[in-house]
């Protein structure tokens, strides 16, 4: 591990990115490798919200719909995401949840290729992306077929009766990368139209929808984004489809003229009719607060960043592969996202063993670690610190403390 400590010293003295660091609320002495899932304080964000509770709530009150333009802020939140995986800024939307965002472009996708009945997606996609269409399918009958496979069948699956490809781009238990401009390839080549779930892509690399020909997206706010538990989440919408979209939840918000008040719903022309109901400012405004930072960011340093931090972490677990531990990320860069996982027998004590000692990264059943890498707060050597934590705790059986071993709710 020597060599690996001077190379990790070497690696922080020339990141360009080290001065993020202090940009972020964090608790001294953490690793915190969960970013993938809940990504940390950014200080702005602190700001921004006393400042939209004080003065804007707490002073202007309902005036500041106006005055501070809330009612612009999803569609100027959703510009600021647009630069970061490769829309226009009227392509994207930041509204809702992503299950919520997913219901709404799945019959958005669906509308936009009416003659075909066939939604394909992978059997282990994330679960609410598959949820959110068994939903749909129950609304719809027998109008829809859904058609899951594995992943190695997708290709076969993929026949010219599909109507929309839904995929992830990154696997959330795995952190495969899928080949967004192949599979939107493949799936044009059929007539098929896409819908990209990016939650584990966005603010960990460029996604580059529109130079893939995508067709919709989703994504979230609050892993590697920052925004905030259960920050609002995005939708994006290829301008080409935008005209043809008749939402199915037609709220107010997505009315041409919601203040018309007329019984009848038009949808407004362009991403907001997307919208549904009144937007969360709170949460939109941490959400806003925190891209900031990201403005100044060219995604290309993020990404080499975040390719430094893993392999460094996958080359110092390399004896731990003796111990049981079974590297689930492929080796080979493009196909990585930004986390890295393994399978272990023992892996829920393990982690929890791992927090104990403020390493934080989390557990997928059935016997999955995972370890997500933001570039914004880690250094080279935070990876190695998780790293030694993780031997000691295997190789002195720490894990084994019955206490390690009680389930808690979320993992
Ligand atoms: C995290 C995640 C979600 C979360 O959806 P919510 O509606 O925000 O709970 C959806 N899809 C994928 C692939 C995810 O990783």
């Amino acid at each position: 591990m020597n060599h690996l400590q001077l190379e990790a010293e070497r690696l922080d003295a020339t990141d360009s990115l080290s001065a993020y660091r202090d940009q972020f609320q964090l608790p001294e002495g953490t690793v915190y490798l969960d970013g993938n899932s809940l990504g940390a304080l950014p200080k702005r964000v602190l700001e921004r919200i006393n400042q939209t509770l004080n003065i804007q709530w707490g002073e202007d009150l309902i005036s500041s719909w106006n005055k501070h333009a809330w009612i612009d802020l999803p569609a100027r939140v959703g510009q600021r995401i647009a630069r970061l995986i490769g829309a226009q800024g009227h392509e994207v939307l930041a509204c809702d949840s992503t299950s919520v965002n997913l219901f709404k472009v799945i019959l958005a996708a669906l509308e936009c290729n009416p003659k075909r009945n066939v939604i394909v997606s992978d059997i282990d996609n994330f679960p609410t992306d598959l949820y959110i269409a068994q939903g749909i399918q129950r609304l719809l009958g027998d109008r829809l077929e859904l058609r899951f496979v594995k992943r190695d069948q997708l290709e076969s699956a993929l026949r010219d009766d599909v109507a929309v490809l839904m995929l992830t781009e990154i696997d959330y238990r795995t952190g495969e990368r899928l080949d967004m401009p192949g599979w939107t390839a493949r799936a044009k080549a059929v007539g098929a139209l896409t819908i990209w779930d990016l939650a584990h892509s966005v603010g960990a690399f460029a996604v580059m929808l529109n130079a893939c020909g995508a067709d919709f997206a989703v994504g979230c706010g609050y892993k590697y984004l920052n925004g905030g538990p259960g920050a609002p989440a995005f939708l994006f919408v290829a301008e080409r489809h935008l005209a043809r979209v008749t939402p199915s939840l037609a709220g107010w918000m997505g009315h041409a003229q919601p203040f018309a008040f007329t019984p009848e719903y038009a949808p407004a022309s362009g991403i907001m009719r997307l919208a549904a109901g009144t937007p969360a400012i709170l949460s939109l405004s941490a959400l806003d607060a925190a891209l900031e930072i990201f403005d100044g960011i060219d995604m290309a340093d993020i990404r080499q960043k975040s390719l430094s931090l893993s392999q460094l972490f996958i080359e110092a677990m390399q004896p731990l592969e003796a111990h049981g531990f079974e590297l689930l990320t492929p080796l080979e860069p493009t196909k990585r996202g930004s986390q890295v996982s393994y399978a272990y027998q023992h892996g829920y004590a393990l982690m929890q063993a791992l927090r104990a000692r403020n390493v934080v990264g989390d557990f997928r059943a059935p016997n999955i670690v995972r370890f997500g890498f933001t570039p914004l707060y880690l250094s080279h050597q935070d990876v190695l610190r998780a790293v030694s934590a993780l031997e000691d705790i295997v190789n002195n059986g720490v894990w084994r403390d019955p206490k390690f071993a009680e389930r808690q709710l979320v993992t």
